[in-house]
């Protein structure tokens, strides 16, 4: 029995929904979501701390398996490249590996990273405007994939190539128009005014290099499968004129990643779910322009996708716990939330879709949904319609795996552990929580700054 005295709130008059439905229909954010993949959120906080990131498995899997059919059905010859900085926790890195899926790295860190989750060498993609002379040796004495970014690096690899005795295997990025706007065009060899067709022929005719392939990363979150269709004709159409004009055939065609996951954007009309493309239409789009840009059988070239958020958004979520409510002056709920936009950075662009984890009555109520940062602008919802929460309710939010577990920042407090959940439901720790001691083993405090009286 409870001696406790129940609290005093001063009452407010505020209009609640009862059983409303929006534009959509029915309200799916209502339903509580109790259990991932069979373990009760309740349990995984408790094991784990609040908040949580839990990454299903099975999710994981499954969608990789979805892209990959929409591809191979289309496709002779396709394989994925795990773009690791939408995630590159080792677990997720080497479920996608044991997928079959090589790496894509954008930085020296990244590189080591793959090579020490053993992705062989001649697997790795290196792409990334920054890359220096040591990251370079190594990726040209690995034998790996290194994908141009600008003249000056270009340059530095035919100084490399003329010291070792590899032979640098290496493809141009290409930035082209395909329709969206505003153009991705800081990355890569512009198509349209001919710098691509100068860095290709500066390649062909230095007999130090291997031109292995082309690559095209067009933008991100791209809700157009037509752009797709637009880039992979291009990136043919070069390859088809290297053919005739060296009478070489480039080894494979790379479109990049940037499929849209099923979030819903800020400030978009549908739901992310109705609004993003699928697979199959990326895939048709993709694959006809290649298959009809007239290569010859044996010439076909290997399709590489370096798919990121559209394969592990959905397999994350973020647990964690109400902390508080108050008013607003003007009278608006606002919910505190024991997580902030320091580790849930996708906030600032969607507006993800977050459930109550316990059953709760049916009246909702429009609310803010606050983080816990001493900061004006941690904000994780502007608005939602949810059940009134009470403090250590517990919340869930959807498909947060990619970019967060990257970009998340450590600011004033300790950021969250990372549980796998296995295809039997099993829940694996794959990053712990952050402790004092480790976030200040990297500190130095100078001995004269040790000791002071107060
Ligand atoms: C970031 C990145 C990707 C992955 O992009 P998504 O939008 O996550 O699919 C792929 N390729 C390159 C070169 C990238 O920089």
């Amino acid at each position: 029995m409870s001696s406790k005295k129940l609290q005093y709130e001063r009452p407010v008059i505020q209009k609640l929904n009862v059983g409303l439905m929006n534009k959509f229909g029915t309200r799916t954010e209502y339903t509580p979501l109790t259990h991932i993949d069979g373990n009760s959120v309740r349990d995984l906080l408790g094991k784990f701390g609040s908040p949580l990131f839990v990454i299903s498995e099975r999710t994981l899997r499954r969608t990789f398996r979805e892209a990959n059919r929409a591809f191979k059905t289309r496709y002779p010859k396709v394989q994925f490249a795990w773009s690791y900085k939408t995630n590159y926790m080792n677990a997720v890195c080497n479920a996608f590996h044991q997928e079959g899926s090589w790496a894509e790295v954008v930085s020296g860190f990244e590189y080591e990273k793959a090579l020490n989750n053993g992705v062989p060498g001649n697997k790795i993609i290196f792409n990334g405007p920054d890359k220096t002379e040591a990251e370079l040796k190594a990726a040209i004495a690995n034998n790996s994939m290194i994908h141009i970014d600008h003249l000056d690096e270009l340059y530095l690899i035919k100084e490399l190539a003329m010291e070792s005795n590899k032979k640098p295997r290496v493809a141009i990025r290409v930035n082209m128009d395909t329709g969206v706007y505003p153009m991705w065009d800081r990355f890569g060899f512009n198509y349209e005014n001919g710098q691509a067709w100068d860095a290709i022929n500066k390649i062909m005719l230095n007999d130090k290099m291997e031109l292995v392939g082309l690559h095209a990363h067009i933008g991100t979150f791209m809700l157009t499968p037509s752009a797709y269709g637009m880039a992979a004709s291009k990136l043919s159409h070069l390859a088809l004129e290297i053919k005739k004009k060296y009478k070489k055939s480039v080894q494979y065609i790379d479109m990049g990643g940037g499929f849209a996951s099923k979030n819903t954007l800020k400030g978009s009309y549908l739901q992310g779910i109705d609004a993003s493309p699928t697979f199959d239409q990326f895939a048709e789009s993709i694959c006809t322009s290649i298959l009809n840009a007239g290569f010859t059988d044996t010439d076909l070239p290997l399709l590489i996708l370096e798919t990121g958020r559209a394969l592990i958004d959905e397999a994350g979520y973020l647990l964690g716990t109400v902390v508080s409510n108050k008013r607003l002056s003007d009278g608006r709920r606002a919910t505190i939330l024991d997580f902030g936009v320091n580790i849930l950075f996708t906030s600032f662009w969607y507006d993800h879709k977050i459930s109550p984890a316990q059953e709760f009555s049916q009246y909702t109520e429009d609310a803010v949904l606050y983080g816990p940062l001493c900061m004006n602008i941690d904000v994780i919802r502007e608005n939602i319609t949810l059940p009134p929460l009470k403090r250590d309710d517990h919340v869930v939010v959807h498909s947060v795996g990619a970019y967060n577990m990257t970009q998340w920042m450590q600011f004033i407090a300790l950021r969250p552990a990372i549980v796998m959940i296995d295809k039997d439901g099993n829940s694996h720790i794959i990053r712990k929580r952050e402790t004092l001691d480790s976030i200040e083993k990297d500190e130095v405090l100078p001995k004269y700054l040790k000791d002071f009286k107060l």
